[in-house]
């Protein structure tokens, strides 16, 4: 097999578990992250520590490299084509372009795809606020086009709320209205796409959270219907073949009571719900995203063991010695100097028999 060069853009986690898996298959990994305390710099052959507008040397980095992938959304649109122009960006900057917007992304979600989303309005401005919520019998959340995480920039809205304040709080920001959906459970799953149009879906999981931050992903998905698992295989289908997706996509899915799903958000990068298959699968989803970046043949998502997810989360990392002798779990710590509240440390996989 040819000795290939896979660019990494974003230097966090999952940039360092993707260029960690690469290197299983000889790929040698170009890391591109302005923070030069980025994770992935410990363990790839080339840092690139440049800001992100840095025209000269995303050329370097685009002119060194066979093909370039995203660990995050954040990354100017200007860029993601720049890289496209003089290398293969997979998942393409369309596709980085509509999952930067919740609203482009909502749009073609229903438009597009034909799947199902909680419904949804812009908002510019106090009075698109009031109208709309007034649709949604006062009820909804209130969420930042851009750059949202974690739970941040967002606000829930129901009677209660002084509407004009919740406004306020968001900065005047370009918002989305969306209904607020009263749902079962929070399940995900990823979706992997080569240049050939093949496909490979990892199992359905289902993702507990804690101060809105992933604590917790059960693979597969406790006591899931077929019937759901079913749909949530054939959404992410229908989402991947109508972006053209070449790479990896995670679709994040509300499991309503009446064995309806609904689309809640996509990230064309490996995420932190497909931590598990590092442990539960043949391929795990780093490896995929790289295979598919680089147009190699995609790798089975055969699961060989159920895995409970842990996040560690800030002081959560403490917790990593105490498992570390334990014969079930597998732990996969970050490399970060510095723990803070609220940022992902690391994660150990509990291994289970299936
Ligand atoms: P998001 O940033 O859109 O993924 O939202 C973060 C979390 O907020 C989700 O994982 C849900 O738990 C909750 N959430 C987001 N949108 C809605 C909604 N429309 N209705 C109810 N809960 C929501």
């Amino acid at each position: 097999m040819k000795n290939r060069v896979l660019g990494i853009i974003g230097g966090g986690q999952l940039g360092r578990m993707t260029a960690l898996a690469a290197a299983r298959l000889g790929i040698e990994c170009h890391v591109y992250d302005p923070n030069p305390d980025s994770p992935a710099f410990q363990v790839c052959t080339k840092s690139y520590i440049n800001k992100f507008d840095d025209i000269k040397a995303i050329k370097e980095f685009s002119s060194n490299i066979d093909a370039a992938l995203y660990e995050f959304e954040n990354i100017p649109i200007d860029t993601a084509k720049l890289i496209e122009k003089m290398t293969k960006l997979r998942p393409s900057s369309f596709i980085l372009s509509i999952s930067q917007d919740r609203l482009l992304e909502k749009t073609f979600l229903t438009n597009k795809a034909g799947v199902k989303t909680a419904s949804f309005f812009p908002v510019s401005n106090i009075k698109d606020l009031l109208s709309s919520i007034d649709l949604l019998n006062g009820i909804g959340v209130l969420k930042t086009r851009r750059f949202g995480y974690d739970g941040k920039g967002q606000i829930k809205i129901d009677n209660e709320t002084d509407i004009e304040a919740a406004f306020k709080s968001l900065n005047n920001e370009e918002l989305i209205l969306e209904e607020y959906v009263p749902f079962k459970r929070e399940l995900s799953v990823i979706i992997a796409r080569d240049y050939k149009g093949n496909i490979e879906v990892y199992d359905c999981v289902e993702n507990k959270h804690k101060n809105h931050i992933l604590d917790l992903t059960i693979a597969p998905a406790n006591n899931l219907d077929k019937i759901i698992s079913n749909s949530a295989k054939s959404i992410a289908i229908k989402i991947a073949t109508n972006l053209d997706l070449i790479g990896l996509l995670a679709i994040e899915l509300f499991e309503l009571n009446d064995q309806d799903l609904l689309v809640n958000e996509i990230a064309p990068r490996p995420h932190n719900s497909g931590h598990w298959t590092m442990d539960g699968c043949i391929t795990d989803q780093f490896e995929q995203a790289a295979r598919a970046a680089l147009g190699m043949n995609l790798g089975s998502v055969k699961r060989v063991f159920n895995v409970e997810m842990k996040n560690l989360i800030g002081k959560d990392i403490e917790l990593a010695t105490k498992y570390l002798n334990k014969s079930n779990y597998r732990i996969h710590l970050y490399g970060k100097k510095e723990v803070r509240e609220g940022r992902k440390m690391g994660h150990i996989n509990k291994i289970i028999k299936l």
